[in-house]
């Protein structure tokens, strides 16, 4: 099993790059924003109470997004390995993480992280309102605090797997192409240690 997190803030491109690599690679695709948005859109009691928090620009809390992974990952039991877009994204949801994947013998093969520019990404974001149907992306000062929030609990999550030596920076400008070339040279230098 080779399991990956895609990290980055928001507007980082991990959704976009997300489908190409799970194509390539054969992983299972977890994105907590999809995850969350299938209940928004189902009205279930979950959706219910994530929408309001979602649309301040806030994170819903650890234990949510955890129960919510957790169960995707029972829902697999013969994957070849899962790609994590925009989870974790608190040191707890990382631990949470780490443990949930001991219990299955696995582990993070490789943390990739998106850089990109902060006028970049809100540029990006508010390009992608027009069209995404998303509500936390036509508003910029919903996508500032999104960013500010990244800043304040998300981007220590980078410092936790780089103790373990796990994490691979990459240059999220330019072409979905170069990018996508990138990610993929690292990651084969790591599926094949
Ligand atoms: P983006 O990264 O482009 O903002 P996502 O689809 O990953 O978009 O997330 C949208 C929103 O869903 C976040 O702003 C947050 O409110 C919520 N969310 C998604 N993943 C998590 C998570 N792991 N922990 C807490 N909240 C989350």
């Amino acid at each position: 099993m080779f399991n990956i997190i895609l990290f980055g803030p928001p507007g980082s491109g991990k959704g976009t790059q997300s489908e190409k690599l799970i194509a390539t690679y054969g992983l299972i695709h977890l994105s907590t924003g999809d995850l969350l948005r299938s209940e928004i859109s189902r009205k279930t009691p979950l959706g219910l109470e994530a929408k309001s928090i979602m649309d301040s620009g806030q994170l819903v809390p650890d234990e949510v997004v955890v129960g919510m992974i957790s169960s995707a990952l029972d829902a697999n039991p013969v994957a070849k390995g899962f790609l994590f877009d925009g989870f974790p994204r608190t040191v707890a949801q990382s631990e949470a993480l780490d443990k949930l994947l001991a219990l299955k013998k696995t582990t993070i093969g490789i943390v990739l992280a998106l850089e990109v520019s902060e006028e970049e990404l809100v540029h990006r974001l508010l390009n992608r309102g027009l069209t995404s149907g998303r509500s936390d992306d036509t508003n910029e000062a919903v996508i500032r605090a999104r960013i500010i929030e990244y800043q304040n609990k998300t981007s220590v999550v980078a410092d936790y797997y780089s103790k373990a030596g796990k994490v691979v920076s990459v240059k999220g400008e330019g072409t979905v192409d170069q990018i996508f070339a990138s990610l993929c040279s690292e990651i084969d230098k790591r599926m094949s240690i």
